[in-house]
């Protein structure tokens, strides 16, 4: 899709010049290229653990999921909107790519019950793998240590492994980022959890958040491991386009973390329930202004 909506921006031509040149046009291209860098990356780096045969990679496979198949529905979309009228005729194999691609969100596992997976998982591995994560759910205050180690343990885990050994200079500002966010993620986790307790289990507007930020997380730790190698094995002039589309993933990444994680405390989720109740209420939309 990336390839044909290149083409496509390349050679048609609106103002007197391709519409490529233009910023917004260039702003969608860029995003898909950095989005399915990210995409392809954490694809890597999970196969890449499937393979060690030592690790459970059902949170890293539920996040490749999640976010591989938004990212093909952005990019689709993009390329649709790239495409004008043409994007939506039959013609052109826009139209049916953006269908095909829709059900991705929805199969093998839909993208909501997988981010309720990814939050509460943790929790749950942990209780198979450490003892003390039982006494960590049933008094979370007294054991948040236990669980804010799990997190860290698991990031470090990627951070660390031997794809990752040594950061370059070229990527220490984002992957000083990612470190950060890293922790800002384990912190408000277990913030959530001591305020929530149990009742985790059915706070989903806190759940998806979480997911979320550990999602964009991931990716980031997968762009950087990727592109650290590359730099590593084949200097930094042939790693020119990882770097670029690393930092370039990063600098929206960290954002979108930052702004999940803020939105764990500072919400209007009450307002939402409020006007999802008034919703059901109503049977719908309620009052129309235009009969
Ligand atoms: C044409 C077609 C082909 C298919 N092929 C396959 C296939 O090859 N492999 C396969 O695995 N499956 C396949 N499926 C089934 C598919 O996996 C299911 O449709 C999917 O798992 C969703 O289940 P559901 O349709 O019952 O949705 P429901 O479970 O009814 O869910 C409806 C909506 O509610 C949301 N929801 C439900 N529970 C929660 C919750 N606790 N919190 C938040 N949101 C929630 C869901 O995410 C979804 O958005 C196919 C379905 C179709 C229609």
């Amino acid at each position: 899709m990336i390839d044909r909506a290149v083409e496509y921006a390349r050679q048609r031509r609106q103002f007197g010049r391709p519409i490529a040149e233009f910023e917004m046009i260039r702003d969608k291209v860029a995003r898909m290229m950095a989005d399915t860098y990210a995409a392809e990356s954490m694809v890597y780096l999970t196969t890449g653990l499937a393979e060690r045969g030592d690790v459970d990679y059902s949170i890293e496979s539920a996040l490749c999921k999640i976010f591989s198949s938004e990212n093909a529905w952005r990019v689709v979309n993009h390329a649709v909107q790239i495409a004008g009228g043409n994007g939506f005729i039959k013609e052109y194999p826009y139209e049916r790519f953006l269908r095909d691609c829709r059900i991705n969100m929805i199969f093998e596992g839909t993208n909501e019950i997988l981010r309720v997976f990814v939050s509460l998982a943790g929790v749950q591995m942990l209780g198979e793998e450490l003892k003390k994560v039982g006494r960590a759910l049933r008094d979370p205050i007294a054991e948040i240590g236990v669980l804010s180690d799990f997190a860290l343990k698991k990031i470090r885990q990627a951070i660390t492994d031997e794809q990752f050994p040594d950061i370059d200079p070229l990527l220490k500002k984002t992957a000083v980022r990612a470190a950060h966010y890293a922790e800002a993620l384990s912190t408000t986790a277990e913030r959530a959890l001591r305020e929530h307790g149990k009742e985790i289990i059915e706070r989903e507007f806190v759940q998806e958040r979480l997911a979320e930020a550990a999602g964009d997380l991931y990716a980031l730790i997968a762009c950087l491991s990727r592109a650290n190698t590359r730099i590593r094995d084949q200097g930094a002039g042939k790693a020119k386009r990882d770097i670029l589309l690393t930092r370039t993933f990063g600098n929206a990444a960290w954002r979108r973390i930052r702004r999940r994680l803020s939105q764990v405390e500072k919400n209007q989720d009450a307002n939402l329930a409020q006007v999802s109740d008034l919703a059901y209420e109503q049977g719908g939309f309620g009052e129309n202004l235009i009969a």
